[in-house]
C-alpha cells in the first residue's frame, strides 16, 4: 500500500498503539498489525484490523484510566 504522506511503500509491521476511548481513558494495544511507512513513519490498518480494534475498544471498561490490551489477530 502507498503512504498517503509522501507515497512511499508501506510495510507490514507490529507496533503497539494508545487508542482514546474517553476524556480521561486510553488504551494501548499491544503488537498490533499494521502498515508502516518506513520513510516517514506514517502508518495505516487493513479494514479487517479496523473492524477488531472497534470491537476490543467497544469492550473495553471506560471506567480505567489506562488498560493494555494485547491485539489477537
Ligand atoms: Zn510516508
Amino acid at each position: 500500500m502507498k503512504c498517503r504522506v509522501c507515497g512511499g511503500t508501506q510495510q507490514p509491521t507490529n507496533t503497539d498503539l494508545p487508542f482514546k476511548t474517553g476524556e480521561r481513558s486510553i488504551v494501548i494495544l499491544k503488537s498490533l498489525p499494521v502498515l508502516q511507512c518506513p520513510q516517514c513513519h506514517e502508518y495505516s490498518m487493513d479494514d479487517p484490523t479496523f473492524r477488531r480494534v472497534e470491537e476490543i475498544l467497544a469492550r473495553v471498561d471506560s471506567g480505567a484510566e489506562l488498560e493494555i490490551i494485547p491485539f489477537a489477530a
